[in-house]
């Protein structure tokens, strides 16, 4: 664990000019203020930095402006992307009038369920490993005016442009539709630059493990880092993000984390793996189903249950839902199972070590603000402990395989944003139990995703309606 003061050194040290005071907004981007040294000192690390909060989505109303920004000292690295010598700390949201953890930070709320977790008795450590896939873009174009709408992907492999690939001449080796899981160069294209993504992380302090291309033609690839406890891998994850889209940006490309930018191949999810401890023991192993302990039983029964309401923050975007739906490899309906991976909760085969022993809820997708979505399925799995709820029995077939009638019997994923937020409006007190989300901060969510998101999406004209109806 840093302190204040080893950061203070590091900056006398390593001669840095420049402080980069990062926090993560609503949604789940990070913004930031830059601040010359002489501005940070021991006090910051406790009173915080002040700025004005009143611009920031989802955030403060103008009239009552003053936040105050800590840093974590855990969080410092020097900023690679940046040509002074910048160190780079993340922080968390307070309300410098009473002093307290301001209630829509979505890091203040992931400290909350770490604390309500350990409230609980149930364990005193939550495990998280998301794997968020991307796409890789040479260039993306959106035009909207009085008289078209127009969307253009041009795609790093050639594969979805609308007329380069015509005039350019064929590219050669390309990835086919749902087969780039993984031929080696030429067809994959992207190599050196993940490589590079990869090693720029592990430079953070980012325990990395691997890169690859993912199913999707169109340059979907995915890069793999450890689990670790649940603020860290909120903040790896936000690492990860940072240095794919700023190394792509070198490279002269752009990087997207949309669920389903392409139609008809494969979308990106960010599965993510979990499991809680106590007192430095696993607490999923034990002789159930899959090797899995009551305990991680009612976890699933936890997540299950809740899941049309998880979803408003474990696939908060629009363009979510359209990756859920079947044949491509992404959760339709809500099971779970061991090994298949058309089961939204799968339970990987870990081998003998109780400590690999975790579940993988397939829904959420990297549109997610990772802190929000990380401690609501730690409440809806806390849930389903205290409350010991059954996940019924397992479905060990291809989900995808089933008849009409069996397929009536598994409820589904929501069909729409607008559905799973409905659904989080029936369904919340799993997340307000322990006080780890206020009312408040589920109430504005609602409203900002149906203001900014739901609504201005309902509003617009689809350009797939002009190619239905045009000729009406
Ligand atoms: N891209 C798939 C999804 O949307 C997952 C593929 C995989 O299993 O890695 O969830
Ligand atoms: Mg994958
Ligand atoms: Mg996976």
């Amino acid at each position: 664990m840093a302190t204040a003061a080893d950061v203070l050194t590091m900056i006398q040290d390593q001669d840095i000019k420049m402080i980069d005071l990062k926090f993560i907004d609503l949604p789940g981007i990070w913004q930031h203020l830059t601040v010359y040294r002489d501005q940070i000192d021991a006090d910051s690390f406790t009173d915080g930095v002040p700025f004005d909060g009143s611009s920031i989505r989802g955030w403060k109303a103008i009239n009552e402006s003053d936040m105050a920004m800590v840093p974590d000292p855990d969080s410092a690295w020097i900023d690679p992307f940046m040509k002074e010598p910048t160190l780079s700390l993340v922080c968390t949201i307070k309300e410098p009038r009473t002093g307290e953890l301001y209630e829509r930070c979505p890091r203040a709320i992931a400290h909350k369920a770490v604390d309500y977790l350990k409230s609980t008795g149930i364990g005193d450590t939550a495990f998280f490993g998301p794997e968020a896939e991307f796409f890789v873009f040479d260039d993306v174009r959106f035009d909207q005016n009085e008289h078209s709408a127009y969307y253009y992907v041009d795609s790093v492999e050639g594969r979805w442009n609308t007329g380069r690939d015509e005039e350019g001449g064929n590219l050669g080796y390309k990835p086919r539709y749902k087969e780039g899981y993984f031929p080696v160069s030429p067809s994959d294209t992207l190599q050196d630059m993940r490589s590079e993504m990869l090693l720029t992380m592990a430079s953070l302090g980012v325990p990395i493990e691997k890169h690859h291309h993912e199913v999707a033609t169109g340059g979907q690839c995915e890069l793999g880092f450890r689990f670790g406890e649940l603020i860290q891998a909120a903040d790896w994850l936000m690492i990860y993000k940072y240095c794919i889209k700023n190394v792509a940006k070198k490279y002269g490309k752009s990087v997207t984390f949309m669920p389903k930018p392409l139609f008809n191949d494969n979308g990106s999810g960010m599965h993510t793996h979990q499991s809680i401890w106590n007192g430095g023991q696993p607490t999923f192993a034990g002789d159930g189903y899959a090797g899995l302990s009551q305990t991680a039983l009612w976890y699933i029964g936890g997540i299950l249950k809740h899941a049309p309401a998880l979803l408003a923050f474990t696939n908060p975007t629009t363009n979510s839902y359209k990756r859920l739906v079947p044949g491509f490899e992404a959760p339709v309906n809500l099971a779970y199972s061991q090994g298949n991976r058309s089961a939204s909760v799968r339970i990987p085969l870990s081998g003998t070590n109780p400590k690999a022993k975790r579940l993988e809820f397939r829904c959420p997708d990297a549109t997610s603000n990772p802190y929000l979505a990380f401690s609501a399925m730690l409440c809806a799995g806390i849930d389903g402990i205290k409350n010991q709820i059954d996940p019924g029995s397992p479905l060990d077939v291809d989900i995808y395989d089933l008849s009409p009638e069996d397929l009536a019997k598994i409820p589904s994923t929501p069909g729409s944003l607008l559905d799973a937020l409905k659904a989080l409006e029936a369904d919340y007190e799993f997340l307000t139990a322990g006080g780890v989300f206020s009312e408040d901060f589920i109430s504005n969510w609602i409203e900002y995703k149906l203001d900014n998101e739901v609504n201005p999406m309902r509003l617009r004209p689809h350009p797939y309606e002009l190619s239905l109806y045009y000729d009406c």
